[in-house]
This record gives C-alpha cells, structure tokens and sequence, in this order.
C-alpha cells in the first residue's frame, strides 16, 4: 500500500507525526505500508512556489491514500487567490476526483459534557455525513464579478448533472446498508431546480437499496433537526454547500473539532484522509493539539480504502481506551482527567495499540 503523506501547515506536521506513529506500529508488525512525504498548502508555495506542487500531485496520484494533515496560515492570506493553501486542498480534491466526502460525528460518552447540547441530546450520538464535493456552486460556471447597471454584481452557479447525484447517492446508500440503514436526502427543492434533479435522482437510486428507509428534508429543516434532535439521523446525503455547512454543525455536536476523522473518496474508494479542523495557528509548534482526528482519519483509511476492517476498528478502539483511560489534550480537558501533550497522546494511542 502505498501512502502519500502531506502534513501542511500550522498543526500539521504534529498531528500527522502522531498517525504515522501508529502506522509505523502496524508496519512493524509486518504490514505493507510505503510512506513518501509530499507539500502542500503553504509549505507547497514556500518550496516551490505553489500550493499544490506538481510532485506532490503526482505522487499523489500514484499513491492509493493520502494522509493530510492542514493547510493554511495568516502570512499566506494576502497572496493572490491562486497561490493560497486552501487552493491546493481544493485542487488535489478535483484532480484526485474525490467526489464523496465522509464526515463522521460521533460522540464518545466520556466527552458528553463537552457539547454545546445537553448530554442526553448528544450522548449516543452516532452520524454520518455524506458530502458531494466536486461540484454545485463552489465550481459551477459561470461565477464571477461583473459591473451590470452601473453597479457590482457577484454570481455563481449551482449545477448538478444527474451522474454526479447519481454516484454520491450510491456512496451514501453503500455506507447506510452498513450501518442503520437509514439514509436522509438533504436539499431545497422547494426552491431550488437543481434540488430537485437532486430528490428525483436520490429516489431513482433509492430503488436499488430497498432495505434502506429513505428520508429528505430541506436544509433549513435539516439544520434544525440536528440541534434538536440529531440522534434521529444515522447517514446524511447532501450537495458540496449544504454539505459544508451541516458538517461543521454537526462536528459541534461532538464537542471538540480535534476528534473528528473525514475521508474523500473517489469512484475506486481511492482517498484523502485528513482531519476536519484546519490548520490552528494559534496552537501550531506549541505541541498540545489533538492529534485524534488525525489517528481516526488512518482509521478510516483502512475501513474505506484497504477494507480491512479489523485494523480500522483497531485503531479506533485504541482511541476509545485512552478516552476511556481519562488522557487528554487542552482541548477536551475537563477536571480530573490528565491532561497530556499532542505527542504524548501520540504515545498513549500506541501503548492501547
Ligand atoms: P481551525 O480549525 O484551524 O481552528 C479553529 C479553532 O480550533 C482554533 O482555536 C484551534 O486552536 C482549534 N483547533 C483546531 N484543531 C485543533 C486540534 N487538533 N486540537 C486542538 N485544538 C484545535 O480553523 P480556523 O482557525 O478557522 O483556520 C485556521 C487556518 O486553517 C486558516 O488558514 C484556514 O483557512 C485553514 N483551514 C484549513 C482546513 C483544512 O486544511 N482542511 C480546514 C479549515 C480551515
């Protein structure tokens, strides 16, 4: 298997050192895994003038998985639009097709007084997100900046073709028949055509899973339900925009940004697999982030992209009994429990390993 491993900016290169401390665990033990470091986002542009270098892209694109760590930082927020980090996330994210994106938010029970919600609202909690991420109006053309009547305008476009619903919602499904089997569509078709296209091609698809109870709301709804009652959900399906937004939400639900994995996948279950949270410039080389997202992200890489399943729930058992074991980062700390540095949980993970 060989691995692409870019750590990025700020908090990055601690948290990705901390996941290849478990992969190195499993590499010892005999598992076949191939590590080459890459650039990306700032440390893209400081090297060679990008934020997505060209060796880095093609070394990703040989890879089977990649492992990000952030990207992003104040002193890179005043280059131009297209030499800044977060223009490198997009980009790999097209040029890899990595059209799913796979956004747990799941609350450990020992962190349950960390939400913002109530502990009965949350505790349990157990969702998935499914995000289209390649297309609607992030990417749809036209957009731009223009003059008309005198004055500025701003537009752009929301598209979908029924192929890119179409492909999403079978990645939804697939992962609903292996969980709850329960799948909510999320758009605005009351408003919005393209929404519609969206519900209609959900349901077409909805035909070939008929185990799975298929639900939709519209997004104003959907916002609401999962403050109200989010354990109602168990996989969510939804456009790139919507998808932002409700990801973010729900990643609150679970009290802390640090303990959240994604994956990006493509047509081959190829991935990404990088942590939700960005690149914390306020935290970066001080050793005390979380790097949890970042260990449950190579979790993920081996529940998605290898399929083995065994070592994906490994891994995330490692994570539970240290929890379990009362270690933690500033971030998730509480009264009573310890409190240990990004390496040290590092260190932690691999002891429980
Ligand atoms: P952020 O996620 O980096 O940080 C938000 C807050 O959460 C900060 O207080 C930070 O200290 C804290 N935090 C984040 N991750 C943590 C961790 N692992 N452990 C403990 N605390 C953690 O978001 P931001 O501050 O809005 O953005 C900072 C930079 O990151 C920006 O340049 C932004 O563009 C970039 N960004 C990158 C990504 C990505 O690489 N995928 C995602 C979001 C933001």
């Amino acid at each position: 298997m060989k691995l692409a491993v870019l750590p990025g900016d700020g908090i990055g290169k601690e948290i990705v050192a901390q996941a290849v401390k478990v992969l190195e665990v499993l590499k010892r033990e005999g598992a076949g895994i191939e590590m080459e470091y890459g650039n990306i986002g700032g440390v893209g542009y400081d090297a060679e003038g990008d934020p997505l270098p060209e060796s880095t892209l093609k070394l990703s694109k040989q890879a089977d998985a990649v492992l990000l760590g952030a990207v992003g930082g104040p002193q890179y927020d005043k280059l131009d639009r297209p030499l800044r980090p977060e223009r490198g996330l997009l980009r790999i994210r097209k040029e890899l097709n990595l059209f799913a994106n796979l956004r747990p938010a799941l609350l450990y029970p020992e962190l349950a007084g960390a939400s913002s919600l109530k502990p009965e609202v949350v505790s349990g909690l157990d969702i998935m997100i499914v995000r289209e991420l390649t297309g609607d109006v992030y990417f749809g053309q036209p957009r731009g900046i223009e003059i008309r009547n005198g004055e500025r305008v701003g537009f752009n476009t929301m598209i979908y073709s029924e192929s890119e619903v179409r492909r999403v919602a079978h990645v939804a499904f697939g992962i609903a028949m292996k969980r709850g089997k329960r799948l909510c569509s999320v758009e605005k078709a009351n408003v919005l055509e393209c929404s519609e296209l969206w519900r209609d091609v959900v349901a077409e698809v909805a035909k070939e899973y008929p185990e799975v109870e298929l639900s939709s709301l519209y997004v104003d709804n959907a916002a609401m339900q999962l403050v109200k009652n989010p354990k109602q959900f168990d996989v969510i399906v939804t456009g790139n925009i919507f998808g932002d937004i409700l990801s973010d939400q729900a990643s609150m639900l679970s009290g802390s940004i640090g303990m959240l994995p994604s994956a990006s996948l493509d047509e081959n279950n190829k991935g990404m697999y990088e942590p939700i949270h960005g690149s914390a410039p306020d935290i970066a080389g001080k050793d005390i982030a979380n790097p949890l997202a970042t260990i449950l992200s190579v979790a993920m890489m081996y529940r998605y992209t290898f399929a083995d399943m065994a070592t994906a729930d490994r891994i995330e058992n490692a994570v539970k009994k240290v929890i379990a074991q009362g270690f933690r980062t500033g971030d998730i700390w509480t009264e009573g429990t310890t409190r240990v540095s990004c390496s040290g949980m590092g260190d932690e993970v691999v002891a429980a390993l």
